[in-house]
């Protein structure tokens, strides 16, 4: 397929908005976004996970009861 080769092209990072040469982004795994290397390797500042303090459903240990 004739596409073209992107090698003076620019492109604009996903995340940080910045412009990059095309050829320096790189498509993030999970969101599918065009980002620049640094972007990637920075953490994704959505919600995170906090798995933390999750209550027990019942705390009693055995034997009791
Ligand atoms: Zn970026």
């Amino acid at each position: 397929m004739p596409y073209a080769a992107g090698k003076f092209a620019w492109a604009i990072c996903a995340r940080c908005s910045l412009r990059f040469k095309y050829l320096s982004l790189v498509t993030e795994p999970e969101t599918f976004y065009r980002v620049c290397r640094s972007c990637l390797d920075e953490p994704m500042p959505k919600k995170r996970a906090k798995v933390d303090g999750v209550p027990l459903r019942n705390p009693r240990p055995d034997g009791e009861g």
